[in-house]
Parts: structure tokens; C-alpha cells; sequence
């Protein structure tokens, strides 16, 4: 059974650089019926399951591909889905250090080397998470615990427009209302006005308020803007805001030079999410939550029972004191192996190569007269528009006629395609592949009528 699924992933994984789109013939409606019914009372050979499974897949969006520019692609190492395979089979129990000493050792390795990438105080720590959603609630509920306490009426936190919506969700979740939510006005690059966000903190605080909590974009998901983050730190540090940093898509790029200079100030953050099932290309199901303080984390999340064993490791954190999870995935191992197996510099040097890809998407389109490129790309999100005619007529002709993934998004009242580039598969010839594509679609988009 091994074998075989082994065998099924490598296969997938390989076919995956070719760009090419799976060759099974499946009837969808009948295999969604099937799929829809309860499962057998006997037993079934595995490799009829694994064939319905592969079935399915194929019917699925191609996330592994390496034309996959969509959204934020990741790529699923290989090496992170064996870590997930030994780590399941092995099982063991991580949110209390003393059950996995060493094991806890292995994922807080992984956070230690994280926090000083980041630039992070002595004091930092962090938490593996199932993704950046909940990371950033469990930042989100951190925030409001040490600013707030019970008095969750009166506080207001700031975030532009293009703040991804899972902060909001996660609001909503810890009780803030909807009103509380204070958007701040963006530049003509689509940054945090600094001025807007100091007067607005000031007017709610004039007005008996609680201005507790500033977030700021390290990698917006629609254009890939950072935020000016070392001035969001000093409104932070004025007005004793939390500083949030939301790095879910861009935060991977501190692992490099110029990652690290766009990003400056997020040394200052009082906690960062950084999602390695995108930058980092890992499988879905990996976010990583860092804090300046783990104490606060400690704060907000420590409890006890008395059906728990209450011995701790002194060296070592209990995560199910980090966030909201007891009993937890082994998600360390997912991070810990692929980091030694193909060593750091790997790492760094995939990411430098997606901005280097991205930069010379954003050359190439910007010189096509038909398409208008509204923004220097910061980071690996590329965004264009035809001059003439609709964006959603062009976007559907490049899907139409390629197995290349794009998606879109609305700035300012215009749709605009995305393009990013972030795989580690993805290599120059997929971006080339992509951008003919785009250029031959958009010489045959008709003007809008
Ligand atoms: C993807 C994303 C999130 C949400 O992360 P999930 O891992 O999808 O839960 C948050 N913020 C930004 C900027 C993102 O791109």
C-alpha cells in the first residue's frame, strides 16, 4: 500500500513540471454520487481506492502544477509530504512538551531559527498553526487579552482594505464588533496612509475609545503591496498600539536580501503570520504564528485540568498553551525535514528567483501595448488589465486555451488579473509559457461593448 501511494505521488509530482493536465477520462456526475454515498461494510482492495482517489483528483484544481500562477499557488514538497506521512504514522503528542520533549525540541528549533530571521527579541515565540486564518485569530485574541481584558465594547483596530478577510473573520470570532473595524485610507501605490491612521487613532481615542490593534499588509494577497511597515511600528509605539504584521503570502521573502529590505520594520511587530504552505511551498495546512512576547501567548492561552499531566519541561513550551489547540497535529516535522534534507540556501534561493521571475513578468507585460500594468509589483504578485475591452473575457481566453492558472481581483474599481509566482516548480520557462499565453489572448480581445 505504500508502494502504491508512494508511486501515485511521485508520479503526480512529476507529470507536474511538464504543465501538462491529467489524462483521465471521469464522469463527474457519477463519480460525485458515488463519492456522496456512505462507505462499504466490508473491506475494498487498496487499489481500487486509490485509483477513486486519483479520479477525483484529477478533476481538481492542479495546486502542484507549475503553471499554477493563481491565487497564492504552493507547490506541496515532496519532501514536506513525507514528513507528514512519517509524522502520522508516528503520531506523537505535542501540546504538552512532556509527552514529545525532544520532538517539541524539533518544532521550536524551527520557530527559534524563524523568530531570528524575523529579527525578533529573546522573548519571542510562536506556534504552528493549521494556516494563516488561524494563526492571525490566535494573534487577534492574543492582542485583544493583553490591550483589552473583558472591556471588548470600546476598542477600535485599524487595517486598510486590502487586509486580508480572514482578519475580520477572526474579529468577528473574538467578539469585536463590526464597528470597531476602522479602514484605513491607502496612497496612490495602494499603501497605509500613516497620517490617516494617526488621525483616525486620535479621534477614537478623543472619543472614548480603545484603539488597541494597527495591521499592517507584509504582501497584500490581491497586488502583493507591503505596507510602510517601519512607520506602522512608530504609530504602534506612540499610541502603545498592538503591531500586527500580516505576512501569510509575503513574510517567506525576509529569507532573502531584498525580501529583507522591503520589509523593514517588521523587526518592530508585536506578532507575525507567515504562511509556509505558500512561501515556503510546503502542503496545505501549515501557518506559523510568531509573537515578541511568548508570555503574552502564555497569558492568553494557559489552562489546566486536572485529567492533565501538569509536569512541564522548563526548556520547553506547551503549545496547547500557545493557541487554541490541545491535542495537535505534529506539524514541526513538515517544516524541520524539508529544512535539513534540501538545507536553507535552497530555500532562500527559490524565493530570490521568484522575484526575479516576477520582475521581469511585470517588464514584459508592461511593454505589451494592449495591457495596462498599473503597479510595480513589490514582491511576486504581477496585475494587468487590457486597455481595451474585459478583463474577465481575457482571463476566460487564457484559461480557455492553456493549462496556465491566473486569477483576479478588484482595486479601485478595476479588475485586474493576477499573476504569482511562487512554487518552487515554477521556473522561467513557465512564466514564459504564461506570458505568451497572456500576450497572444490579449492581441485577440475584442474592446469592450
Ligand atoms: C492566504 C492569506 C491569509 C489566510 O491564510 P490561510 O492560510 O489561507 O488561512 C491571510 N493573509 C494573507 C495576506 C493571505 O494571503
Amino acid at each position: 500500500m505504500g508502494r502504491q501511494a508512494v508511486e501515485y505521488i511521485a508520479d503526480l509530482h512529476d507529470r507536474s513540471h511538464n504543465a501538462v493536465t491529467p489524462a483521465h477520462a471521469v464522469d463527474v456526475n457519477e463519480l460525485r454520487t458515488a463519492l456522496l454515498r456512505p462507505p462499504p461494510t466490508g473491506p475494498t482492495n487498496f487499489a481500487a481506492v486509490l485509483n477513486t482517489f486519483a479520479a477525483a483528483v484529477s478533476t481538481s484544481t492542479a495546486t502542484v502544477s507549475a503553471t499554477a500562477f493563481d491565487h497564492i499557488p504552493t507547490g506541496a514538497l515532496y519532501t514536506a509530504a513525507l514528513a507528514a506521512f512519517l509524522a502520522q504514522g508516528v503520531n506523537p503528542f505535542t501540546g504538552l512538551a512532556v509527552h514529545a520533549p525532544l520532538l517539541v525540541a524539533l518544532e521550536e528549533g524551527v520557530l527559534r531559527w524563524l523568530c531570528r530571521e524575523f529579527g525578533l527579541p529573546d522573548t519571542a515565540g510562536g506556534l504552528i498553526t493549521t494556516g494563516g486564518s488561524a494563526a492571525g485569530l490566535t494573534a487577534l485574541v492574543a492582542a485583544r487579552t493583553h490591550c483589552l481584558g473583558h472591556q471588548l465594547a470600546s476598542g477600535t483596530w485599524y487595517a486598510t482594505a486590502h487586509t486580508h478577510h480572514s482578519l475580520d473573520k477572526a474579529a468577528h470570532i473574538a467578539g469585536l464588533p463590526a464597528h470597531a473595524r476602522r479602514v484605513v485610507p491607502v496612497d496612490s501605490a495602494q499603501r497605509m496612509d500613516l497620517t490617516a491612521a494617526n488621525t483616525m487613532i486620535d479621534a477614537d481615542r478623543a472619543a472614548g475609545r480603545h484603539p488597541f490593534l494597527i495591521i499592517g499588509n507584509a504582501g497584500s494577497t490581491g497586488t502583493g503591496t507591503i505596507d510602510p511597515l517601519a512607520g506602522i511600528a512608530d504609530v504602534a509605539a506612540r499610541r502603545g498600539l498592538w503591531f500586527h504584521v500580516d505576512g501569510a503570502y509575503g513574510g517567506a521573502f525576509q529569507l532573502t536580501d531584498r525580501g529583507r529590505d522591503r520589509l523593514v520594520g517588521i523587526e518592530r511587530a508585536d506578532s507575525i503570520v507567515v504562511d509556509p504552505h505558500k512561501g515556503l511551498s510546503l502542503p496545505y495546512g501549515t501557518g506559523v504564528l510568531l509573537v515578541a512576547r511568548r508570555d503574552v501567548l502564555h497569558a492568553t492561552y494557559a489552562s489546566s485540568s486536572p485529567y492533565l499531566d501538569d509536569a512541564t519541561d522548563p526548556q520547553l513550551p506547551d503549545y496547547s498553551a500557545h493557541g487554541i489547540e490541545l491535542t495537535r497535529e505534529f506539524r514541526g516535522l513538515r517544516l524541520w525535514l524539508p529544512l535539513h534534507v534540501h538545507g536553507t540556501h535552497q530555500f532562500r534561493a527559490a524565493l530570490d528567483e521568484k522575484l526575479d521571475l516576477a520582475h521581469a513578468a511585470y517588464r514584459d507585460l508592461a511593454a505589451d501595448p494592449h495591457l495596462h500594468v498599473p503597479y510595480t509589483p513589490d514582491l511576486t504578485v504581477v496585475t494587468f488589465r487590457p486597455r481595451h475591452g474585459s478583463t474577465r473575457h481575457l482571463l476566460d481566453q487564457i484559461h480557455a486555451t492553456s493549462p496556465v492558472a491566473l486569477s483576479s481581483t478588484r482595486i479601485d474599481g478595476a479588475d485586474l488579473i493576477r499573476l504569482c509566482v511562487l512554487s518552487h516548480r515554477s521556473h522561467a520557462e513557465h512564466v514564459d509559457q504564461a506570458l505568451a499565453v497572456i500576450h497572444a489572448a490579449a492581441r485577440t480581445t475584442p474592446p469592450a461593448g
